[in-house]
């Protein structure tokens, strides 16, 4: 047994990342995993929910075509919250992963399986998907380097959806320069998803951000020892030559409740395929009427946070409520956009930490209200809702927990924060925990 394959399977029994592995590595490629929900020939595809169980798709995700072509084998389908519902990885039904620094609290999710892969195996590529944070969030508790790349960079085709508008394939690793490599693989347009975007070749290298903003909005309700970490880092980044500057970005306190309005409206209209007919679990009950069928198996299948978000995305759509909830949320997206434009007319990257915490434990996760949980994300919602590319980096370890900084960009700018990113590796050195196999 190799080393790599030791350390997939220790991932996969001991921080349960991994939801299925391959049987072996195969010689001369490199490794690579992806979130479970995505489409991938020969493995399954449950994206998290029991409603998916013994679905095993004939085909592969683009981007997963896309690195096989390029000499990489899939060695595994990685743990996750139900359809990315969460900020945890506590809602998923396939097992809960547990965080490589302390197997007592959460990996962040809802991508959590793919942030401890990638923090346990060297040299290893984790595929993660993010909505609202998802790749920032679980790279900021593992220590590892998470890009969410601009919307429509990355073909979504094989992905199962979560809110289509705010999708985004990306990519997790222990270095930026794995990250920056495989990304250049997986990105450019695709034509079977009519979403991903014509787009600027990624020719070359990046431009060094020179000018941070640091929106003062988001400095607020930080846990003490994120916020002194951070304010350090940015002495660090200084160091680096890189100027930074306070901003006000008032817009962004309308980022978390329009985010979750138009992710729930999205995500209950693309759940209502999931009835027992076409893919995953059924029940062999045909002498129903077809509504008590559907019932059965929703009722069953579904986890109870899917199950509000179907409520609440529903409502947030009906007649009567649509304009007060949903058509708002989408002003506030462009209000957003257009205030981050503004933000980069003068500066080339917005910091700030990534998540308000360290990685909690998961009794004081289950002590969590569901507004609580949502309320853990307000720092990686605002560039998911714009579409803009962010990555998260380690910036300091509290206790021997790390500590994430998320640095976002102008759409289609990944090239610059990956500059950034390798340059950051050269000022902090990034820790990872001991294995023993
Ligand atoms: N935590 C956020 C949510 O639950 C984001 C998750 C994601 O990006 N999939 O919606």
């Amino acid at each position: 047994m190799s080393d790599t394959y030791g350390l997939i399977r220790y991932a996969q029994t001991k921080h349960l990342a991994f939801t299925e592995v391959a049987e072996g590595l195969e010689d001369g490629k490199f490794h690579f995993s992806a979130k479970d929900n995505l489409c991938a020939d020969g493995f399954q595809a449950r994206a998290g929910s029991a409603v998916l169980d013994g679905y095993s798709p004939p085909f592969d995700a683009t981007c997963i075509g896309r690195m096989k072509g390029s000499g990489g084998q899939l060695v595994g389908k990685t743990t996750m919250d139900e359809f990315g519902f969460g900020t945890f990885s506590t809602n998923s039904a396939h097992g809960v992963p547990l965080n490589p620094f302390d197997r007592e609290r959460s990996c962040g999710g809802s991508s959590g399986g793919a942030g401890a892969a990638a923090c346990l195996i060297p040299g290893h590529i984790a595929l993660g998907v993010s909505t609202g944070g998802s790749i920032s969030g679980p790279a900021s508790f593992c220590g590892v380097v998470g890009l969410t790349p601009t919307y429509g960079r990355v073909s979504r085709y094989g992905l199962i959806d979560y809110g289509n508008s705010l999708d985004k394939v990306g990519l997790l690793s222990r270095s930026a320069s794995l990250v920056a490599r495989h990304f250049r693989t997986m990105a450019g347009p695709d034509p079977k998803d009519p979403t991903s975007c014509a787009q600027p070749a990624l020719a070359g290298k990046g431009r060094m951000p020179s000018s941070l903003a640091v929106p003062r909005e988001a400095l607020q309700n930080l846990d003490p020892s994120v916020r002194s970490s951070f304010q350090e880092a940015l002495g660090k980044l200084k160091g680096m030559g890189m100027e930074v500057h306070e901003v006000s970005m008032g817009s962004l306190r309308f980022a978390l409740p329009a985010y979750y309005i138009l992710a729930t409206s999205e995500a209950s209209t693309n759940l209502a395929r999931y009835c027992g007919m076409r893919f995953g679990r059924r029940e062999e009950k045909f002498d129903q009427h077809f509504n008590d069928f559907f019932t059965g198996v929703r009722s069953e299948g579904f986890g109870d946070e899917a199950k509000r978000r179907i409520l609440l995305g529903t409502f947030c759509r009906m007649v009567g409520f649509r304009s007060r909830y949903y058509l708002k949320s989408l002003a506030v997206r462009q209000l957003l956009i257009e205030e981050y434009r503004k933000v980069f007319r003068d500066h080339d990257a917005v910091v700030t930490p990534t998540m308000p915490f360290v990685s909690p434990r998961f009794e004081e996760i289950g002590r969590m209200k569901p507004l609580e949980m949502y309320g853990a994300d307000v720092l990686t919602v605002p560039p998911n809702l714009t579409g803009m590319p962010h990555i998260s980096v380690p910036c300091a370890y509290v206790a021997g927990l790390p500590v994430g900084m998320q640095m976002v960009a102008d759409h289609w700018k990944e090239l610059d924060l990956l500059e950034a990113a390798s340059a950051w590796e050269n000022v902090f050195e990034y820790r990872f925990p001991e294995v023993s196999l």
